[in-house]
């Protein structure tokens, strides 16, 4: 299986800034046979990224999508409408939308569901705050966020689907998890995608996400079920995404 590194660029960059960082990317990030870069610019800076990686092995991400196909929902991004502008992955239930715009777990699945359907791969994010990890309840409020999105997913969707645990505490901190924490939970991950999938599940990659630096890459990416990395804020300069996108394990 190879490793999967996603930059998300969150609501950062103007359409000429996103370019100009998928050029820099597209000349600086060495193309690997046991690993997948892939960049997640904002909705408007999709074509223009799109168009600035070309000839590259970089792959276009979104950020969200809509459940629904088409129709009267003003303001919302369809899974084809991102398909045809080449993205391959799409983020759904990223910590950020659950937080600030109230995303449930059943909604992530119904967006994961959409995805699926339109040949996108959905990477499910998951993560426990700070209160429920300091009360002993992280690894039930994950478990619970996963299976709730799955029960909506085929039983045949293993093949398309990357899950990303992102403990909240640990996003935008430079708090990383520890090498053991994230192993743990890592761990109850693939235990519950073995369940659900059986075998399939061999194909479902399991991302770490939360302050990904390229001081402690190679640590993580050595860690025992990480499959790869979500990273937001060190996505954002060219130097530093080069460095992860190169890590060592
Ligand atoms: C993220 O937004 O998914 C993320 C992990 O952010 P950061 O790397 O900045 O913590």
């Amino acid at each position: 299986m190879k490793r999967l590194i996603i930059g998300n660029w969150k609501m950062n960059l103007t359409i000429p800034g996103a370019a100009a960082l998928g050029r820099a990317l597209a000349a600086a990030v060495r193309p690997a046979t046991d690993r997948e870069i892939a960049v997640a610019p904002s909705f408007t800076a999709l074509a223009a990224v799109a168009a600035a990686l070309k000839g590259s092995e970089i792959v276009l991400t979104a950020q969200d999508l809509f459940w629904e196909p088409e129709g009267a929902y003003t303001g919302e991004i369809s899974a084809v409408m991102l398909q045809e502008i080449g993205v391959r992955y799409v983020l759904v239930g990223h910590s950020e939308r659950r937080q600030h715009l109230g995303e449930t777990d059943l909604m992530v699945g119904r967006k994961a569901l959409a995805a699926q359907r339109a040949d996108l791969h959905p990477v499910i994010c998951v993560g426990e705050q700070e209160t429920a990890r300091a009360s002993g309840r992280a690894a039930a409020v994950v478990r619970a966020q996963l299976l709730r999105a799955l029960e909506q997913l085929p039983a045949t969707g293993a093949s398309t689907l990357t899950v990303a645990y992102e403990p909240v505490w640990a996003i935008g901190t430079g708090r990383a998890a520890s090498p053991s924490d994230a192993a743990e939970m890592h761990a109850l991950i693939r235990d519950e995608l073995d369940r659900t999938y059986g075998g399939a599940a061999r194909s479902v990659r399991v991302l770490y996400g939360g302050s990904v630096s390229p001081g402690n890459v190679d640590e993580l990416m050595a860690t025992p079920g990480v499959d790869g990395v979500l990273v937001g804020g060190a996505s954002l300069k060219a130097e530093a995404f080069t460095r992860i996108a190169a890590y060592r394990a």
